[in-house]
């Protein structure tokens, strides 16, 4: 059953609507990420789940209660946000303890819940510190404690993670979800960042412009884009220009390559544009690599990564990057080579 539901959901700031029709169900217990690039509207829409704005239409519905009449106080809701937003007068005890002060909860109520939070987030040695004597990690630890304590029916985070360096949110991003499981609480999490939203969402919403352009588990939004703005948001992408060769056979033409798309375009005249989206990792210029298709390009670079050395052809004008996986004796393709690509047709998709 649906536990959390965002009805036809719009807002408009004076003349300026930023929430356009956003519709989103989401089950108890779930895990869904807002992905979107900054002033999509992601802020906004978690801000008329907590209640911090009305929405201009539509309804918020939480447990089959219809919340736009109530205060964010009696939507029993916890927050966390990008900024580390703790009380710097109070010490972590103190700042757990706020949300159970203010619902008025006995005091020794109160110390065992803090007790347990703070073994939750793996703090009980901090509790007397100031957040000023702690890490940004720490402080979102502490924050994420203190949305907790008062056990809210939805959680709701904005960013949690973005001040914080590259291994820090790695770690904390894996806490959290760990945190999150361990409780069965319903969360939303916003983000602008793709492999976050990847690597912890039981479901994304991508965002752009004011709506969801796709709705889907990570797998779904990665290997099957709906739109072109998914598909290039969302993982790095090519976008090739082709041009179409024999619509009925599925024949397309990129550079001097004719490839068959596994997708009908028998809609399209021999001679139209087409845009092709392929990843970077679907592509192999092994000769013992699985394919059915090749493309035969000049290396304009190639650079070492770590994990992956990343070249980038020139097939017939459009450029087309793609990756494969360093070892000790790879050797990297030099410019001016000439190259096969090999991938498999159903990873190229009509965008
Ligand atoms: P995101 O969180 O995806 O970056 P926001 O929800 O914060 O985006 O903002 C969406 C759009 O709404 C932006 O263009 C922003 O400038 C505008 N906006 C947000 N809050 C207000 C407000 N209180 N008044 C006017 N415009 C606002
Ligand atoms: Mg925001």
């Amino acid at each position: 059953m649906s536990f959390l539901v965002l009805q036809n959901i719009k807002k408009s700031f004076g003349q300026t609507q930023v929430v356009k029709d956003f519709n989103m169900s989401i089950d108890k217990g779930e895990f869904v990420s807002f992905l979107g690039p900054s002033g999509c509207g992601k802020t906004t829409v978690l801000r008329m789940i907590a209640g911090f704005e009305s929405p201009s239409d539509g309804t918020v519905t939480i447990n089959g209660k219809n919340q736009n009449s109530l205060k964010t106080s009696q939507r029993n809701i916890g927050m966390v946000f990008q900024a580390y937003a703790l009380f710097p007068n109070m010490n972590v005890f103190d700042n757990v303890a706020f949300g159970l002060k203010v619902a008025g909860m006995a005091k020794p109520d109160i110390e065992s819940r803090v007790k347990d939070m703070l073994k939750l987030i793996h703090l009980e040695h901090l509790a007397d510190r100031y957040p000023y004597q702690m890490s940004g990690g720490q402080q979102q630890r502490v924050a994420l404690a203190r949305a907790l304590a008062p056990k809210p029916q939805v959680l709701l985070l904005d960013e949690p993670l973005s001040a914080l360096d590259a291994k820090i949110r790695v770690s904390l991003r894996e806490e959290i979800r760990q945190i999150q499981r361990q409780l069965g609480i319903t969360t939303v999490f916003v983000t602008h960042d793709q492999e976050e939203a990847l690597s912890i969402s039981d479901r994304i919403v991508v965002m752009n412009a004011g709506r969801a352009d796709q709705i889907g588990t990570p797998s779904d939004i990665y290997n099957r884009p709906a739109t072109r703005f998914v598909a290039s948001f969302v993982g790095t992408l090519n976008i090739i220009e082709a041009i179409v060769s024999d619509p009925a056979a599925n024949t397309i033409r990129i550079g001097d390559n004719l490839v068959t798309l596994r997708e009908p375009i028998a809609a399209l005249k021999n001679g139209d544009t087409v845009s092709i989206a392929l990843r970077p990792e679907a592509g192999s210029m092994s000769e013992t690599a699985k394919c059915d298709t090749m493309l035969s390009g000049k290396v304009v670079s190639s650079h070492f990564l770590g994990s992956v050395i990343r070249t980038k052809l020139d097939v017939g004008g459009s450029q087309i990057s793609f990756d494969m996986f360093n070892s000790p004796d790879a050797a990297l393709p030099q410019p001016g080579e000439l190259v096969s690509l090999r991938f498999m047709a159903h990873d190229l998709l009509l965008v």
